[in-house]
Parts: C-alpha cells; sequence; structure tokens
C-alpha cells in the first residue's frame, strides 16, 4: 500500500522502527520558491534524540544486524523499492521543500541515488569481509592472518540542505550495508525529505527496529549533541566547513571517527589551447545550476590573461542568458536559493565585491520578474584580486568569480591559493600540459574538457578544508568499516 509521505499535521520522526511526533511539537517548513508556509515536520528535542541514539546503540549491539549481509541487502533494496514507488511524492516534496529545479530530480536529486541504493547492496554481497594475509615470522613465530572488516557501530548522520536526497542516501546507503546502524539528522530547511525516507523505511522494509532512526529538528544544537554522544561511534557530516569544525570538536571529546564533506571554492581551469567558447559557457552554466548550492561546483574561473576580454565576454553572455525561475518548470536550471538568511549571505559577498573594487558584469541582485521567494541573479564578477574574500570563501550562490592567470605554473598557483580543495575543471587540448595541471591541483575530483565524475562508484570527498575523508566508491564504504587484524599460530 502506498504511504502518505505529506500529512496534514506534520511529517513524524522514526525511532526505534516507530512513527513518532516530536516531544517539542511541530516546525514550520518554507517554501523556498514563494517564500509561504509549506507545512509542518516533527521538532525533536534532545528527549527524542537520546531515545534515538540509544535504540541505534541496542539495535546495533542486540540484533544481527551488523552480522547478517543478507539481511542489510534486502533491507537496502526494499528502501530502494519503497522510494522507487513513491518517486512521484518524494519529487514533489523535493522541488517544494529543496527549491530543486524538476529537471535536476531526475539525476542527483532523487532518481540517481535512489537506484544508487542498489549499489550499495549489491556491495554487502561481494564485499570481502574476511581476506587471510600470507603466512609471517614476526618475532620467530610462524603466524596466520587474518583480516577481517566489521561495522563501525552507531553511526551519526547530519546532513545539509542542498542536495537532501543524495546526501541523506550517500550515507545511509554505505552505513547500512557495513552494517552500522544510524541516526540521521537532516538541515532544518529540508526535514520532509528525511521524513520521507524513514516513513517508507518504517512501513515498507524489513530493516530491524532501531537500525534507522530519523530526528527532524529545528534546534541545530541537536546535532552537536548527536555528534557529542558518547553513544555514538562514528560521525558522518556534510555541510559548511565551520560548523565541520565544530562537530570534530565535538567528537574529539570520545575520540570518535569523523568523515567530514565540507565547503569548496573549486576553480575552473582554461588553458590558452582550450576551446574558449565551450569552456566558459560550461562554466558559466554550471555555475548557475541549483542556483549555485552545490559545493563541489567551480566558483573560480580561471582564464590566461591574453585571453581575458574574450572569456570574459563569452562567460557574461551566456550568463546572462540563464533566467532564476520556478523550479517546477521542466526547463529551469537556476531555481530559489532555500532560505531568506541564505540570500541574506548571497547578498552580503555582492556588496563586499562592489566595495573591493569587484566589476559586476552581469546579474548582482535579486531578478525583477520574481518579487516573491529567495531568488537571486546569476552574477558574474570580475577585476578582483585573488586575496579578495570574495574569490577565496565559498558563497553558495549562483556567482562566479573569473581570474586572469599568467602561465601554467601560475593557474596551479592560484587554483590552490585556497584552504579548500574539493573539486574542478580544466580545459585544454595538449594532454601533457593538462596532465601537469591536473597533477598540480591539490583537490578531491576533477573534471578534464567536460568529464563526469559524480558516480557512485566514484569516491568523492575533499583536500584540505573541503573535508576528511571520501564518500560514494568502495573507499566511501570502508569509511564505515572497522579492521580488526587476528592471528593465529601457523
Ligand atoms: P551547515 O553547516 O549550516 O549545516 C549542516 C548540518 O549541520 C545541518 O543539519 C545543521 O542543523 C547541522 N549543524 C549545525 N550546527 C551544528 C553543530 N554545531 N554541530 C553539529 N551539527 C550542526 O550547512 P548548510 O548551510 O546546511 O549547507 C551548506 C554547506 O554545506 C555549504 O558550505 C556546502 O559547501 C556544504 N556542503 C558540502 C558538501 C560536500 O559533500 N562537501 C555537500 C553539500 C553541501
Amino acid at each position: 500500500m502506498a504511504s502518505d509521505l505529506r500529512p496534514g499535521g506534520g511529517t513524524p520522526l522514526l525511532i526505534d522502527g516507530k512513527l513518532v511526533p516530536g516531544s517539542g511539537g511541530v516546525f514550520a517548513t518554507t517554501s523556498p520558491t514563494t517564500g509561504e508556509r509549506l507545512g509542518w515536520a516533527a521538532d525533536a528535542t534532545a528527549t527524542d534524540l537520546d531515545a534515538a541514539v540509544a535504540a541505534a546503540r541496542t539495535a546495533f549491539d542486540e540484533t544481527s544486524w551488523s552480522t547478517d549481509p543478507a539481511l542489510r541487502a534486502r533491507g537496502i533494496r526494499q528502501l530502494r523499492d519503497a522510494m522507487l514507488d513513491h518517486l512521484d511524492q518524494l519529487r514533489e516534496i523535493t522541488i517544494a521543500e529543496a527549491g530543486a529545479p524538476r529537471t535536476l530530480t531526475a539525476g542527483p536529486q532523487l532518481d540517481g541515488p535512489v537506484r544508487d541504493l542498489g549499489w550499495f547492496a549489491d556491495l554487502t554481497e561481494t564485499y570481502s569481509w574476511r581476506t587471510d594475509l600470507p603466512i609471517a615470522e614476526p618475532l620467530g613465530m610462524r603466524t596466520a592472518r587474518q583480516l577481517r572488516r566489521e561495522a563501525v557501530g552507531v553511526v551519526g548522520a547530519i546532513t545539509p540542505w542542498n542536495f537532501p536526497h543524495q546526501i541523506n542516501l550517500a550515507k545511509l546507503g554505505p552505513a547500512l550495508a557495513a552494517g552500522n546502524t544510524v541516526v540521521l539528522k537532516p538541515a532544518p530547511d529540508t526535514p520532509w525529505c528525511a521524513a520521507a525516507l524513514g516513513i517508507l523505511a518504517a512501513e515498507h522494509t524489513d530493516i530491524p527496529p532501531g537500525v534507522v532512526n530519523v530526528v527532524t529538528s529545528s534546534d541545530h544544537a541537536i546535532g552537536a549533541r548527536l555528534a557529542a554522544d558518547p553513544r555514538v561511534d562514528l560521525v558522518s557530516f556534510t555541510g559548511s566547513t565551520d560548523t565541520g569544525k565544530a562537530v570534530m570538536a565535538s567528537a574529539a571529546d570520545t575520540v570518535k571517527k569523523v568523515l567530514l564533506e565540507l565547503g569548496g571554492k573549486s576553480a575552473f581551469v582554461v588553458l590558452d589551447d582550450a576551446d574558449l567558447r565551450a569552456a566558459c559557457a560550461m562554466a558559466a552554466f554550471s555555475v548557475c545550476v541549483h542556483a549555485g548550492q552545490g559545493c563541489a561546483l567551480s566558483t573560480r574561473l580561471l582564464v590566461p590573461r591574453a585571453r581575458y576580454d574574450e572569456a570574459v565576454a563569452i562567460t557574461a553572455r551566456t550568463m546572462a542568458g540563464i533566467r532564476p525561475g520556478d523550479p517546477d518548470d521542466p526547463g529551469t536550471v537556476c531555481g530559489p536559493l532555500i532560505s531568506a538568511r541564505q540570500r541574506e549571505r548571497v547578498e552580503g559577498y555582492l556588496d563586499q565585491a562592489r566595495r573591493a573594487g569587484g566589476q559586476i558584469l552581469v546579474g548582482g541582485g535579486r531578478p525583477a520578474d520574481r518579487p516573491d521567494g529567495w531568488f537571486v541573479e546569476p552574477t558574474l564578477i570580475a577585476g578582483l584580486p585573488t586575496t579578495s574574500v570574495v574569490a577565496r570563501e565559498e558563497i553558495f550562490g549562483p556567482v562566479l568569480v573569473i581570474l586572469p592567470y599568467d602561465g601554467d605554473a601560475d593557474a596551479i598557483r592560484v587554483a590552490n591559493d585556497s584552504p579548500y580543495g574539493l573539486s574542478g575543471a580544466v580545459w585544454g587540448t595538449d594532454p601533457d600540459r593538462v596532465e601537469a595541471v591536473v597533477a598540480g591541483i591539490r583537490t578531491g575530483t576533477l573534471s578534464v574538457n567536460g568529464g563526469t565524475w559524480y558516480s557512485v562508484d566514484a569516491p568523492f570527498g575533499g583536500y584540505k578544508q573541503s573535508g576528511i575523508g571520501r564518500e560514494m566508491g568502495v573507499a566511501g564504504f570502508e569509511e564505515y568499516l572497522e579492521t580488526k587484524l587476528v592471528a593465529y599460530p601457523a
């Protein structure tokens, strides 16, 4: 039977297998497209969080979940199938709540990560949980050694609002496949996407009570509490670098493992032999997707000084042609920002750019034809030094900073002149020069001449202050495992 994922009175929490109201009542969810109230979500307090962590602890310690890969594979596939059966409802929720353009829900905003759950279920069945190492003679004793991989335990998953399903499932999929139990704490801006997951897990799967818990809350402190809880073994966090540092500090007291996917200010490097038109158009287009609310988007466009004016003209023309629109419209790529607060943040950066002498060549304000909701125009900024705040900090809006460089070595230097190292792009025709730039940039993912790195089997994550660890791929799955080495006399 189909589940109703948008109950009128507010979506529930999932604690110990039961769908329950929040002990803090409900909090309002808001449409980023209109600024109007959408509905309500359960507001978890510390009491609810404590119950969820206790349930996850008990499910890990006292059920066969961590030692039964067949049960896990079945449970994950049931969750995937339930999501597939409810894709229409999930799509409308995602567009309404996250302001995600409808076109993106056919890919990374929904359909992609839901289908990708199957990859983690398959991995549960094919992974080598035990590996024999060769006989060795440490200290003169012939010894047989076995390497075992085991679940870490209770995972606290804390997620942001920009790609709610992708990020929730990129944590839940591998964490569950590896045999962990999970408490998911989503962003206050997108509680429904997570609550829907909880409803479907409870109503359509054999996943035992306590293995998956979902606590939506209006209170960020619930995330901090989850990160600090001594019953939690690993915190998997995606969000801003500042919050990531706070999560690390909260987790330090109990020396729990942290997996951090943080911010970025990635460089799109156009070499002087590249197809300038194609490269700059791609850079201009991609920074507008989902109103620039993607951690891995390239938000600094590095172009050779000798071709600077040409590059500016192409980029400006492309960005001027992209109008922010209703995410419900299949033709929209640039929807609204998530909240009034986020729009103020972006506008604050635009003011800083002006004050620092930057030239706003396209956009720079709110679109006149979108008086409601939290829209910002695609904005191209030139004339800023690489040291300026706007050229260095993550803005999380449809804002591109164009910077000139002098020679390939300088391009690498400028690309690396950032506290971040999440993603980026290189365009050029000479393979040796492209390779030298690829090797020189310190970043977790790179696209060459438009190649796509995003895929469930490809690890994603950051160098430097963009994070610790990897998400997705076998490497991402193994983040959720401990290593036990057992030695026997041979
Ligand atoms: P945020 O850091 O404000 O919040 C993320 C989550 O952390 C939310 O669930 C929030 O409630 C919770 N939280 C807030 N304070 C906390 C604390 N002290 N301890 C524990 N949890 C706390 O991020 P956001 O504004 O929701 O999302 C935007 C940011 O996320 C951007 O910086 C973006 O780059 C980053 N992001 C990174 C990736 C990645 O994979 N690297 C992906 C998407 C978004």
